[in-house]
Parts: structure tokens; sequence; C-alpha cells
């Protein structure tokens, strides 16, 4: 194991560049850092001291598949080790960086202090706060007890053991509400139709029961921010796969059986997953500085939430100049973001003037709509269809070889290939299931 103790950390006489969260924000980061501190030959005097509540580094794209293998097509364990590269396999590449596995529980901004949910604190001399987001229910009443979240692996599996139960025990119609339009909402519905497929085959008795899946959309239409051929495009394909798809759908409460909704109406379902929104890491309410009107720490156009302190990733609160909006939510936004703070720290070692963040004007996205079909919005080039999904694995085997030593990268990402495929039956999608939407 390459976890470090505290004590090794404060005893090695180095000053300390503290990142916080072990999410696609904190390892980019750690990336450029490491790499920036290397080639400005200041790799003696500082250490980079990564911390997280896990030790491995979720792949959140692929975290719908999680949720849509059968028990039988993979084991959990294999699951894991597609999706959560464990942080030690990730130093492998970035020697000297240590890693500190705890829950951070707030700062201590005035002493350049982290605390920790444990009581231990660690001084730092510059700190990047990556913290991202978890699931918000907006507190609406029975979202927390009933509904079925898609943010954790430990989320996924739960998600999938609930979904298998009850494809395999439920007579008649079974009642799937997936609340959430957005791309997370769209790529399990979809996937969902090729899991439920694969289920019925394996099982001794199929077809007793017919799934319906309904997508609920509080808004106007699904995929918010997205390009309008891309919505138009997966609203198509949905359908196609006999996804129902409802907007305007506003959720006043939760029940054992129903959605209810605020123009009176009620939706029942047997299974119910809450994709509707994420909330900033609730430790940051803890850091003793400013936070926009989200609970995102509020950060300058330099991505400082103040003097040493950068924040980045879903938990920054940057509002774009050039729009008065804040960027989105995603790992495109939270990369750059680590790159500009890694640069803006080395940048104040060296007592230069720090570099602004630049937002783009659209951030490129991969949506997958079921099995090996995906629309890619890369900007200039937009493009759907098995493409689209080869895309999005040369996206990830990129990604991998930027994190990791290569062979690991390539062995990650041929088992994550593996698991994606093993619940694409595609060709066997059974006529009973496409129901007009
Ligand atoms: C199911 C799903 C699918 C997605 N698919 C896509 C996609 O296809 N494309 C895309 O661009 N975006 C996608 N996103 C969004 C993307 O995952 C986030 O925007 C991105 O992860 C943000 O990176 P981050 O580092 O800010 O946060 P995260 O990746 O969430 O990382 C936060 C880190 O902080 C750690 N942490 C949190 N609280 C504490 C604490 N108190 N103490 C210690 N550690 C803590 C966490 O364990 C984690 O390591 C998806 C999100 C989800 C949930």
């Amino acid at each position: 194991m390459r976890y470090t103790s505290f004590m090794a950390v404060l005893e090695s006489g180095k000053r300390n560049i503290a990142i916080l969260g072990a999410g696609f924000a904190g390892i980019t980061a750690l990336v450029h850092l490491w790499k920036l501190l290397g080639r400005e030959n200041l790799q003696h005097e500082y250490q980079i001291v990564l911390i997280s509540n896990r030790a491995w580094h979720l792949y959140t794209p692929a975290l719908y598949e999680i949720a849509a293998v059968p028990h039988g097509a993979m084991s959990s364990a294999i699951l894991k080790r597609a999706i959560c590269i464990p942080i030690e396999f990730i130093l492998g590449k970035f020697t000297g960086a240590r890693f500190i596995a705890g829950e951070i529980a707030g700062m201590d901004p005035k002493r350049h202090t982290i605390l920790f949910r444990n009581g231990d604190y660690l001084p730092y001399d510059y700190c990047i706060a990556a913290l991202g987001a978890e699931t918000n229910d907006f507190g609406i009443p029975g979202v927390s007890e009933y509904a079925f979240g898609l943010k954790t692996f430990e989320d996924a599996i739960r998600l999938r053991n609930r979904a298998e139960e009850l494809a395999i025990n439920t007579d008649g119609i079974l009642r799937i509400v997936i609340v959430g339009g957005g791309a997370t909402g769209v790529e399990l519905a979809a996937e969902f139709v090729n899991f439920f497929c694969e289920i019925k085959e394996a099982s001794r008795t199929p077809g007793r029961c017919i799934e319906e899946i309904t997508l609920l959309e509080a808004g106007p239409a699904i995929l918010a921010g997205f390009h309008p051929t891309v919505v138009a495009g997966a609203a198509k394909r949905l359908e196609q796969l006999g996804i129902r798809i409802r907007t305007n759908a506003v959720i006043t409460e939760v029940n054992a059986r129903e959605a209810l909704l605020k123009n009176g109406g009620a939706i029942p379902y047997h299974l119910l997953v809450w994709s509707g929104g994420v909330m900033p890491a609730r430790a940051l309410k803890q850091f003793g500085m400013p936070l926009d009107p989200k609970g995102r720490l509020l950060v300058n156009q330099n991505l400082e939430a103040r003097p040493h302190v950068w924040a980045i990733g879903d938990c920054a609160g940057y509002t774009n100049p050039a729009t008065g909006k804040p960027v989105p939510g995603n790992i495109p936004v939270a990369e750059r973001q680590a790159e500009r703070a890694a640069k803006n720290i080395v940048a104040v070692i060296q007592r230069r003037t720090q570099y602004p963040f630049r937002p783009l004007k659209r951030w490129p996205f991969i949506l997958t709509a079921g099995g090996k079909y995906a629309f890619a919005d890369l900007g200039r080039m937009r493009f759907s269809g098995r493409i689209g999904w080869f895309a999005k694995q040369l996206v990830q085997l990129r990604y991998l070889i930027t994190i990791l030593p290569f062979g690991r990268a390539i062995s990650v990402w041929m088992l994550g290939l593996r698991v994606w495929t093993s619940n694409d039956p595609g060709h066997r999608i059974p006529t009973q299931n496409r129901r007009p939407a």
C-alpha cells in the first residue's frame, strides 16, 4: 500500500499541496500539478497530498452500466474493478504523491488546516478543494426513504439488486419510474431495457413481467442544456425502446407505491430511481468560506476561494463572465478547471500572475442511449449510433492512459469493455417491451 500516515506527511519536511477529493477534478489536478512540480524542479520542496473518503476513483460515466448488469453475468467484485480505480494504481504513475484516506469534515482557513471527521487535522500550504457533489432530494418527502439513487458504486449495486429481484418476482406489468431527465436518467432508462431482456432470458420463467419504464422530467424537455438535435435524437431513441417520457412532471411527495405530482396526479411504481439533482458536498458548509446560493465554494476568475485555496469541479461556484451563469457540472469542466488550478498554484509559488479560467462556449459530451448507441456532441462535430459509442470508449481509454501506468490503463479499459457489453443483446429486445410512449 502506498497510503500514507499523517506523521509521514508532517515529518517529510516538505511543504504540502493538499488536493481534497479523488474525483475527476482532484485526479486531474494531481496529474497536472505533479508534472508542473517536476518541470519546475519544485518536487524536492513540495509534496502533493491527495485526500479522499474512498480509496478509489469512480469512473461515473459508466455507472449506469453497473446498475444494469445482471448478477449471473458478472460478480460485484469484477464490476467494482471495472469502475472503481484504486488510488494505489494511480499513485503508481505519480510517484512521490501521497494519499490519505479520510472523511473531511471541514477546514480552518485561518490556520491553514484541514479537519477530519475522526478529529485528526492536517496543515496545508496550498489546497485544492475538489469534493464534488452528492444526491439532492430537495427535501421532497419520501424520496430518501423510497427512491434509489445513482451516484456511487454502492448505489448502482443496490439499484441493480432491487431491479433484478423485482424482475424475477413480479407478474404482469413492472413499473419502473426514473425521476430526472438529465444524462444519468436517460442513460439508465435506455440501458435498463437491455438489462430486463437479459434477466428474462436467463430466468427459468421468461416473460412473466413486462417492464414499463417511465422517465419523469420536471422541465419542459429532457436533457436540458444539450443541443436540440441531441435532445430530439435521444427522445426518439427512448421512444423506440419503449420508454415513456413525461415532461413538466414535478414530484411533490413519494410514498411506498406512488410518486405524487404537483398537478394532482400520481404515478404508481414498483421501482423508483432518483436522478433528479445533486448538491455540493456537505462538508463545504464547514469550510468557513463564502458559498454561492447552491452551496458551492465561491471562487474568483482564477478559481480561488481565498488566498492559497482553489475550488474546482462540481464543488466550485464559478460564474462564467460571458454568460453570467455558472458552468455545468461535468467532467470536461472539472478537468479544465483542474489544469488551471494546478497552473495557478505553481504561479503563486513562483510569485507570478495567475491565469484566469477560460470556459468553453460549448462543453463536449457523449451520451449513451442503450447498448452500443451514443450521441456525441463534440462542439463542431455531432454524431450518433455505434460511432458515438466507440468515441465514448476511446475517450475513456485516453483518460485511463493519462491517470494510470500504461499496462494498468489497458487492462482496466479491456475489463470495462467486457462489462459494458455483457448485457448488450440489442437484437433480442422483445417486441412486447416496445410499448407506445
Ligand atoms: C451516474 C453519473 C454519470 C455521469 N456521467 C457523466 C458523463 O458521462 N460525462 C460527464 O461529463 N459527466 C458525467 N457525470 C458528472 C461527473 O461525474 C461530475 O461532473 C464529475 O465527477 C465532477 O468531478 P468532481 O471531481 O468535482 O467530483 P467527484 O467526481 O464527485 O469527486 C468528488 C471526490 O470527493 C470525495 N469526497 C466527497 N466528500 C468528501 C469528504 N467529506 N471527505 C473526503 N472525500 C470526499 C469523493 O469520494 C470523490 O472522490 C456523471 C455523474 C453521475 C453521478
